[in-house]
């Protein structure tokens, strides 16, 4: 089972996030924002705003044109609409995250599987929104870290199992004040969550610290 590297700098919030909950906070330029998949196969789906403009978010289509990759990795930077570097992928022990599938709904788990009313990370989403005066309209295509949404050669996606391991993680540096927002995916219905919620934990910490 890995274990993630140890950090150095000070630890400003280490919090787990319960299966099925949601996250957030202001992470300030240059520090890190460290999530870790505690049992493994946990996807978790992400949104980053900037903190001092938040019309200027994270934009999916732009960031993979920018990386020239449809997957998330070691080295990618997520950019904002305005095309700001917002977040730089640090370190990775898993190597694809996924930036298209989405997040799950009420909507589409009852159009799609006929079953829902087991959360969603749009309810997440919507509900944590509101600690930083967000709507609806805010939302934004999300990164899906651990998620795996492989491409056939007809352009065939859905979800498969994630490649997460228990303890594995990712880093992020933060390019610019950023709010960053995580929904700790609830889908039973796929296995964006390797059909079993588990918990996730955010650590934020100041390298210079
Ligand atoms: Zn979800």
């Amino acid at each position: 089972m890995p274990t993630p590297p140890a950090i150095t700098g000070r630890i400003i919030e280490d919090t787990v996030i319960p299966a099925r909950g949601r996250w957030s906070a202001k992470v300030a330029k240059g520090h890190l924002l460290r999530i870790v998949d505690v049992e493994g196969k946990q996807g978790v789906d992400f949104l980053c705003y900037n903190a001092n403009d938040v019309d200027d978010r994270y934009a999916a289509a732009d960031t993979m044109k920018i990386n020239g990759n449809l997957f998330v990795g070691l080295g990618t930077t997520l950019y904002s609409i305005n095309c700001n570097p917002m977040m730089t992928v640090v370190a990775d022990r898993v190597g694809f995250h996924d930036t298209i599938g989405g997040c799950c709904s009420d909507a589409v788990n009852i159009k799609r599987y006929n079953n829902a009313g087991h959360g969603s990370c749009r309810a997440n989403f919507l509900a944590e929104f509101k600690k930083w005066g967000l709507t609806q309209k805010d939302y934004a295509a999300n990164v899906n870290f651990f998620a795996y949404v492989p491409i056939g050669p007809k352009g065939e996606m859905d979800f498969r199992d994630p490649l997460s391991e228990p303890g594995d993680h990712v880093d992020l540096r933060a390019d610019m004040d950023v709010i960053a927002i995580i929904s700790n995916c609830p889908q039973i219905n796929n296995p964006a969550a390797g059909f079993n919620p588990s918990p996730l934990q955010a650590v934020i910490w100041d390298p210079e610290g």
